[in-house]
């Protein structure tokens, strides 16, 4: 049934040079490729921008019949085979925005051994039609993009991702590819053993992405801090801010539009239309700013996105690792930028506790959001921080913030027993607990309404922390949160002590704080204005 292809298959070389217009093959491509052309499987994590599409197009044009790719970009499917179709890849893609008839026209085109690639949405292969169909054709290998998926802990499950250990058991003798930018020990091994990838090889590149400054602040006022970066770093540019809610996506486009910047917001709210437009926007023209919550993103390939800015703080560092990675994919300086506060924490573990799912599943979460804090609070190289949390060692960067302006970690015991004592009083003698606002208002000694109401002018330790400012304080919550020596409970999230708290308290345990260098918080003052 197959029609022939005209002239021999060509190399792995011929197909780069004279299909993709490259010279040569970058960081383990080769490998790779070979790899899947000789029939093997291969798993391989590469970050975002290292090449990994090649990896099975390639293949796909050596290897007899047509290379089957599943992935859960639906919505980047027809830009996808319209760049292959544009350099003379014969490509089509079966998902559920066709019509019958459009659906029909790809698999006679399949079924006549006219494709060289065929994109799947995973949610076709629950129907057996689809597995019917390409027994009928010649598979040349499957390629499981953004593999990741199939991890049941991860941030971007698909349910549909589960069902694909039956392409093992289906095809038996056809190569699979795994690939992912998510590159944690636990994640890796997830998807080899879900997806049945136990004879595969393994590659497993780099993490590094030198040419990404990181740098994380705490957030003061976070949508004029978020305009001083883009006016003073990267007016013109091309650049994606993440928020965490709809309506924060909504209200800092806005914001940055009546101050002159383009910006365009996407967030899974609004009409599919307007978010097609705006994703086409920020694709073709220059210098649009993405506003969106991280619906945005994946599959996104814009080299020049200059600059990546987190309005809230992540849940997980794999999270903020690909969310960051999607700048500065054609290799030239970016930033990826991150404001963070106090909000952030008690907001992220109310999250948690009042999460569905088994105590098992919130350990999971608790300890993303510590790794994530970890990062945040740093004294540190960033990216040593982060490329050890990949299971890679590195030496100390010199682009990312603690290397460019160290912040002194200094000596906060004694703050820290002020708080907690407050903590404590508060529920030995009142049985009440509050949240930090309060808390800081008896340290600082503000004769609130509330306070007068309360009666709390009356405890020990209230004025007894008036030599530090509102805002330092609110560093030290944040950071005693992140290290556990002070929790959130309760829906309205307010604070209890913890086991540790208590060696804080009699003097055995020494507490070490971040002091924010000089130019942070200037640069923070400065743009209160
Ligand atoms: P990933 O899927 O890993 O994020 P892509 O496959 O989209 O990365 O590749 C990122 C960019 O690098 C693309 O623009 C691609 O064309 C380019 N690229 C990939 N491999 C090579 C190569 N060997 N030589 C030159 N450019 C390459
Ligand atoms: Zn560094």
């Amino acid at each position: 049934r197959r029609a022939v292809r005209t002239g021999p298959a060509p190399t792995a070389l011929e197909a780069l040079e004279k299909v993709f217009g490259y010279d040569s093959f970058r960081n383990q491509q080769a490998e790779i490729i070979d790899t899947v052309i000789a029939g093997g499987d291969a798993l391989v994590l590469m970050p975002t921008g290292g090449g990994k599409s090649l990896c099975y197009q390639i293949p796909s044009l050596v290897r007899d019949g047509t290379g089957v790719v599943i992935s859960p970009l639906i919505a980047l499917m027809q830009d996808q085979v319209d760049a292959l179709t544009a350099v003379g890849v014969r490509a089509g893609f079966l998902n559920s925005t066709q019509d019958p008839a459009q659906r029909r026209e790809v698999e006679q085109a399949y079924l006549a051994g006219e494709l060289d690639m065929l994109y799947l949405a995973p949610e076709r292969l629950r129907v057996s039609a689809t597995a019917d169909l390409l027994d009928r054709g010649t598979i040349a290998l499957f390629a499981i993009d953004e593999a990741h998926c199939v991890s049941q802990w991860g941030h971007d499950f698909r349910p549909d991702y589960l069902q694909l250990s039956m392409l093992h058991e289906r095809w038996p003798t056809v190569p699979r590819i795994a690939l992912t930018a998510t590159a944690t020990e636990v994640t890796h091994k997830e998807i080899a053993s879900k997806l049945q990838l136990g004879e595969a090889k393994h590659f497993v590149s780099s993490f590094d992405r030198p040419n990404i400054q990181y740098r994380i602040e705490s957030k003061n006022q976070p949508m004029q801090q978020l305009l001083s970066l883009i006016r003073t770093e990267h007016a013109g540019d091309a650049g994606i801010v993440y928020c965490l809610s709809r309506a924060s996506v909504e209200k800092t486009a806005d914001f940055l539009v009546e101050n002159g910047i383009t910006a365009l917001p996407y967030h899974a709210g609004l009409d599919s239309r307007i978010r097609a437009a705006n994703q086409s926007r920020f694709l073709r023209e220059d210098g649009v700013v993405m506003v969106a919550t991280i619906a945005f993103g994946m599959g996104i390939d814009k080299p020049d996105v200059r600059f990546v800015a987190h309005l809230d703080l992540p849940k997980s560092v794999e999270g903020y690792y690909q969310e960051t990675g999607r700048a500065g994919r054609d290799g030239l300086p970016s930033t990826a930028w991150l404001a963070y506060g106090l909000q952030d924490v008690v907001q992220q573990r109310r999250m948690i506790q009042q999460s569905e799912g088994d105590d098992a599943f919130r350990r999971r979460l608790g300890a993303n959001l510590d790794a994530m804090l970890a990062l945040c609070e740093t004294i540190e190289c960033r990216r040593m921080q982060l490329l050890a949390y990949f299971g890679e060692n590195s030496a100390p960067c010199g682009n990312c913030d603690t290397c460019l302006s160290p912040p002194e970690g200094v000596d906060g015991t004694i703050p820290a027993q002020k708080l907690l004592s407050t903590v404590v009083r508060l529920l030995r003698e009142r049985n009440q607990r509050f949240g930090a606002g309060h808390i800081i208002d008896i340290l600082v000694g503000k004769t609130t309404p509330r306070i007068a109401q309360q009666g709390h002018d009356q405890l020990k330790t209230f004025g007894i922390g008036a030599d530090l400012t509102d805002q330092e304080w609110r560093g030290v919550v944040r950071q005693l949160l992140a290290q556990g020596l002070l929790q959130v409970t309760g829906e309205y999230g307010t604070f209890a002590v913890t086991e540790l708290s208590a060696s804080v308290l009699d003097g055995s345990r020494p507490v070490k704080l971040r002091k924010e260098p000089e130019r942070t918080s200037r640069a923070a003052k400065k743009s209160k204005v």
